[in-house]
């Protein structure tokens, strides 16, 4: 292999996000070259149906031409505008409004970001910012969920609940804190959603006495569905009794839909399908469906006039260069156009429905499968080793890794978590039969990962 190729400059130079750098150097990457539709290919010039929409962002597909045009037609009349100092440019108003008016509640607010993990660093900024402005400085501990996953900024990354997360990077800081995840398969009080229910709403009340009460916290986080965590799906009614917990103990109730919004789980804002009205959302990728970097913090109305009356004339420090960028404005309002009148949102939700059934048709008594839960075009295959005790296979076997490229094998690219779940959020343009042709690649995967001699040994009888 010539030194300058690709995949030497790769290996020699480019940090892949969550990575092991020597795995990286021994393994290099699959380099994408092209995509369209649903389907990727790389430079070798093998194709994948893509099951993970890139990183679950690209939620209208690939290739559409109102986003592209979009984009080109701002950069060629205003690349770039600050929003610093007095100036702001149309499309990020325009984006802003709209954002505001399809939103639960009194979202009226936007702040716009480079991504999910800036947004939710905002808000722990605007957050903390509220407390001292409503004169309770004492009030700054974070609750999450364990298993939640709230991006990889400094600050938010010991909000994220996922070891690989924390360790070596002193985390998390010392007033972030969690409680159980509702993860029904796993949990230890059982699968009765009243009883999943009544142990969070009591963890959390715990935790905030424990933490000295709710004037030493000042919110909790919750994704919707929690995502990298491995799709936890929460019983219903689960989410809006935290909601009440929150607003019953005067405590922030925030909900970062970064995977969950624009139609990932069927509505536009996830927190329709659960009726929600959170203090604060986060949102990025299906907001500009990945095809440019941004993302959104929206506070409530009640949130930003605390803010606002208490900072006064004085300025609220907290901005960025590339906050509301034109272009990526531009691409977010294509994209709100194909998700609410070009049917792309409708679309999902047909094929979304179709992939929660036959996921559990075809591979629901696959002998690796231990759960399929999901909603809506996003979904979590839970790999274990024995379906009667869950038992998950040895980490050492690297279950994770074999999924992966036994997927790119069948040429269907989704996420194969460490512990083997896979994880599922096709675009929302997905047709029926697409969505066939991915179900039946991914048991080709688990077919040819249930035949390799190590794994079979491991698993019971
Ligand atoms: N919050 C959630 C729920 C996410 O799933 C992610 C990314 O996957 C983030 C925050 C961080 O977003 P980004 O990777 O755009 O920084």
């Amino acid at each position: 292999m010539l030194s300058n190729s690709l995949a030497a400059l790769d290996r020699n130079h480019l940090l892949h996000p969550v990575s092991s750098f020597r795995g990286h150097e021994a393994r290099g990457s699959t380099i994408l070259a092209e995509a369209e539709g649903v389907m990727l290919r790389d430079t070798q010039g093998r194709q994948y149906m893509d099951g993970f929409a890139g990183l679950w962002c690209v939620n209208a597909g690939y290739g559409q031409k109102s986003i592209i045009e979009a984009i080109r037609a701002q950069l060629e009349q205003l690349p770039y505008a600050t929003g610093y100092f007095g100036f702001g440019s149309a499309r990020a108003i325009r984006l802003a409004a709209r954002l505001a008016e399809l939103a639960p509640g009194s979202l009226n607010h936007v702040y716009f970001t480079l991504g999910g993990s800036d947004a939710v660093d905002s808000a722990l900024r605007y957050i903390r910012y509220h407390a001292e402005a409503t004169g309770q400085p004492g009030k700054t501990a974070i609750i999450s969920l364990e298993h939640g996953y709230h991006g990889s900024s400094s600050t938010g990354a010991g909000v994220t609940a996922l070891p690989v997360f924390h360790a070596g990077f002193g985390l998390p800081l010392p007033h972030q804190h969690t409680i159980p995840s509702h993860y029904a398969y796993r949990n230890p009080v059982g699968t009765d959603p009243a009883a999943i229910i009544d142990a969070s709403v009591g963890a959390l009340r715990a935790k905030v006495a424990e933490l000295g009460g709710p004037e030493r916290v000042a919110a909790f986080f919750c994704e919707p569905v929690q995502g990298s965590g491995g799709v936890l799906v929460p019983p219903e009614g689960w989410l809006l009794a935290m909601q009440q917990a929150c607003r019953a103990l005067g405590i922030l109730f925030v909900v970062d839909e970064v995977i969950t919004g624009f139609g990932r789980i069927g509505p536009l804002f996830g927190c329709a399908h659960y009726g929600l009205e959170p203090d604060i959302v986060t949102l990025a990728k299906g907001l500009t469906s990945g095809y440019l970097p941004m993302g959104a913090v929206l506070l409530s109305d009640a949130l930003y006039e605390a803010i606002a009356a208490h900072a006064g004339e004085n300025a609220i420090g907290h901005g960025y260069t590339y906050s509301g960028h034109p272009a990526s404005a531009a691409a977010a309002l294509a994209a709100l156009d194909l998700y609410l009148e070009g049917g792309v949102l409708d679309n999902g939700r047909r094929s979304g429905a179709h992939l929660q059934a036959r996921l559990r048709e075809a591979l629901g008594d696959h002998p690796l499968v231990g759960e399929i839960r999901g909603v809506s075009m996003l979904a979590g295959i839970e790999i274990v080793s024995d379906r009667n005790s869950k038992a998950l296979f040895p980490a050492a076997l690297g279950m994770g890794a074999r999924l992966a490229a036994a997927g790119l094998d069948k040429g269907v690219i989704y996420r194969a978590f460490a512990n083997g779940t896979i994880g599922l959020a096709p675009s929302l343009t997905f047709l029926p039969a697409e969505i066939d042709e991915l179900v039946d690649r991914i048991g080709g995967a688990l077919d040819t990962v249930l035949d390799q001699p190590e794994i079979r040994a491991a698993m019971a009888d």
